[in-house]
């Protein structure tokens, strides 16, 4: 057995079943640098997975690489539980200057843990903690993690404690409305919950959304719709909780994606791009929610001196680059290219994104029901060909939404011009295999 198959067969019968990203992509990556991994075949692919969103400067940039070696020969401590220290000084320093206004001013840090889920359960702690309130509002095809709390607010989890809401989209709209009117109508829906006293339901802690949902399908939520949950739980003293870990450092075009809106939540969940390719999750919150008591929230690994120092020099390198812009502009120009794409292929239902979170919906136009209005339904098993084609092309994409049939790319903020030509060019390739 070559190393590649050798892995490859070893890790398949000694991992869990419950392993995701290695059952739809069996590489064995051994080097990558950019937009570039390279696999123990030595065959090169290109990566707009980017660790769901995670590699903001691409694999293995020089300045994180840098940043981590500088800790290494400084003789510092890396594990260090949540102590002070320059590294942890600096990386905040570094957020906050980042930030909306007033959590920058006003706003507190709480350090989480690894992973986006841990930031998730602590946001959700915090506003239960600062209410004396236990209800949850979350949407419709959200996604906010895998431990218990944040599953309940995902989409598909059915929990007591968490009221779901429709999410707005204009395909697929569950009104059949689309656009600002249909997510006026969402909006509507939801003040009408909270404020009926019949069918309505108790004060809840918080409501928590994603300003695009990324694993749901990438779904930009309208800045007008996002201004009206700001509103509708301002006006109620509820806390509003954004969760960032995907759309944060650039990646939709504007440093946080609320920025588009101009909507300040009271909390924002962070993690991913933040840690600069390793582990780091936070909350970021108003002052005003900090009820909780000393130690109430803790964990072991949130020190992680290391992922802030990476996490440091990237948003160092994304805000002094300009990043976000460069996100915006080259994710506008992609958007136009794929959408020429679906001219030629109808079983391309859609196309959307912001910035560089880009989704490309697969259907199945033969089924498409004429009389009712609606799209036609989705097709996973051609995003599943798709997905493969684009592989053997040397090309590495996620799926995501309800049915698994949205092909996402990811790509990272330094993509070129020249490499996002590349890309498009294989996903053409890849597409026209598949619908053969
Ligand atoms: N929230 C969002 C919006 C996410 O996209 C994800 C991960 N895809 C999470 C939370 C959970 O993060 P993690 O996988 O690091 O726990």
């Amino acid at each position: 057995l070559s190393t590649h198959e050798g892995i490859l067969r070893r890790q398949s019968l000694r991992e869990s079943a419950a392993r995701t990203y290695a059952r739809s992509l069996p590489i064995v990556p051994v080097r990558a640098r950019g937009l570039t991994i390279e696999g123990a075949d030595g065959r090169r692919y290109l990566d707009c997975l980017s660790g769901a969103g995670t590699l903001a400067l691409g694999h293995n940039h020089p300045v994180v690489l840098e940043a981590i070696r500088k800790v290494l020969d400084s003789g510092a401590p890396l594990h260090i539980l949540d102590l002070a220290t320059p590294v942890k000084d600096a990386f905040t320093t570094e957020l906050f200057a980042t930030l909306p206004r007033q959590l920058a001013e006003h706003g507190r840090i709480q350090f989480c843990g690894p992973a986006g889920t841990d930031a998730v359960e602590a946001a959700l702690k915090l506003v239960r903690t600062a209410t004396g309130r236990t209800g949850m509002l979350a949407f419709t095809g959200a996604y906010h993690g895998m431990t218990a709390g944040a599953l309940a607010a995902s989409g598909g989890a059915r929990d007591a404690g968490v009221t779901r809401l429709p999410y707005p989209q204009n395909y697929r709209c569950p009104y059949g409305i689309g656009g600002e009117r249909g997510a006026e109508t969402a909006a509507r829906w939801t003040e009408n919950l909270l404020d009926d006293p019949k069918g309505g339901i108790p004060a809840p802690a918080g409501m928590i959304l994603e300003p695009v949902q990324g694993e749901g399908g990438v779904i930009p939520a309208p800045d007008a719709w996002m201004r009206r949950m700001r509103e509708i739980t301002a006006s109620r003293s509820i806390p509003l909780i954004a969760d960032e870990v995907q759309t944060g450092v650039g990646r939709t075009g504007t440093f946080w994606a609320v920025e588009h809106s101009g909507v300040v939540p009271d909390v924002m969940v962070l993690s991913k791009a933040i840690g600069g390719s390793l582990p780091l999750a936070v909350i970021v919150y108003r002052d005003g929610l900090d009820a909780w008591e000393p130690g109430a929230h803790a964990g072991t690994f949130r020190g992680n001196q290391l992922a802030m120092a990476a996490g440091a020099a990237t948003l160092a390198y994304v805000r002094e680059n300009r990043l976000a812009d460069r996100a915006a502009v080259l994710g506008a120009r992609m958007l136009g290219q794929l959408q020429g794409l679906a001219a030629d292929h109808p079983c391309i239902g859609d196309v959307r994104g912001r910035g560089l979170m880009i989704g490309v919906e697969l259907v199945d136009p033969e089924r498409e029901d004429l009389s009712s209005g609606n799209p036609p339904p989705p097709a996973p098993a051609l995003a599943a060909a798709v997905q493969q084609e684009c592989l053997r092309r040397g090309l590495i994409v996620e799926l995501g939404g309800r049915h698994s049939g949205v092909v996402r790319l990811l790509p990272p903020l330094t993509l070129t011009d020249e490499q996002a030509v590349a890309v498009l060019d294989r996903l053409a390739d890849a597409l026209a295999a598949a619908a053969r």
